[in-house]
């Protein structure tokens, strides 16, 4: 009864995946799909290359070399690595400052203009009314001439240190930020490692490197896949966490 009462029938829901259109194959580049394959009392997840078959395809893309990678094992394995190497710095965002328009100086000049004018001719009356009033209306003139100012694209620190920020949010929400960031994971299996490892390290070498962070972590899910996780910019969004 309880088993029964546990497993409803419908309504499976499989949960985000962290590595559609982040991860591919290292193989022939392939984009990694989703297979899902369920049993009466379990789903199993798995990605695969696009390209491990090939009936629409030319047959010469075909790429079996992969197999099929269990999902959780691979998604975890990315996470961890990612929370080990980023986890500790903290997350800035992006924040637009608008340019000054200049209307609250104008507004101020406005002000100033129509005080003149009551004084004037309301109240006793201004010694030099007409040069005050010359002057003022030139730096009315001049103001509104300015061009808008460009806004100012600044960093603004969260408070918040990647980790807080992953544990704080879903697969969906972590597989879209993933996505968003640019960050590319490439997957092969781990007696083929050695080969890309080697191919990759020319270019690491040569990166410019901000926080110390490599461009490239390596993640593996032991006895079976290497992943290289290209961190796009996720990078450029961390800070070392400000003594307190
Ligand atoms: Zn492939």
């Amino acid at each position: 009864m309880l088993t029964a009462s546990a497993q409803p029938k419908s309504g499976i829901r499989f949960g985000a995946s962290l590595l559609l259109r982040v991860g591919f194959c290292g193989y022939c580049g392939g984009a990694l799909h989703q297979v899902h394959r369920t049993f009466p009392n379990k789903v199993y997840r798995y990605y695969s290359c696009q390209n491990k078959r090939s009936e629409r395809n030319n047959p010469q893309q075909k790429c079996d070399k992969l197999g099929s990678l269990p999902q959780d094992a691979l998604d975890e394995a990315v996470s961890a690595k990612l929370l080990e190497v980023i986890g500790h710095y903290e997350l800035t965002e992006k924040r637009v400052i608008e340019g000054d328009d200049h209307s609250a100086t104008l507004k101020k000049l406005g002000m100033q203009i129509a005080d003149l004018t009551t004084q004037h001719y309301v109240n006793n009356g201004v010694h030099d009314f007409h040069k005050r009033m010359s002057e003022l209306e030139a730096e009315h003139a001049r103001v509104s001439a300015l061009p808008r100012e460009k806004p100012k694209v600044r960093r603004i620190a969260t408070g918040k240190t990647f980790r807080q920020h992953w544990e704080a949010i879903d697969d969906e929400q972590r597989h879209a930020y993933l996505k968003s960031a640019g960050v590319h994971a490439r997957v092969v299996r781990e007696e083929d490692f050695t080969i890309s490892a080697a191919s990759e390290q020319g270019t690491q070498a040569a990166d410019d490197l901000v926080l110390d962070i490599p461009m490239n972590v390596v993640a593996e899910v032991p006895g079976k896949f290497v992943v290289n996780i290209g961190l796009g910019t996720l990078r450029e969004q961390l800070q070392h966490v400000a003594a307190v």
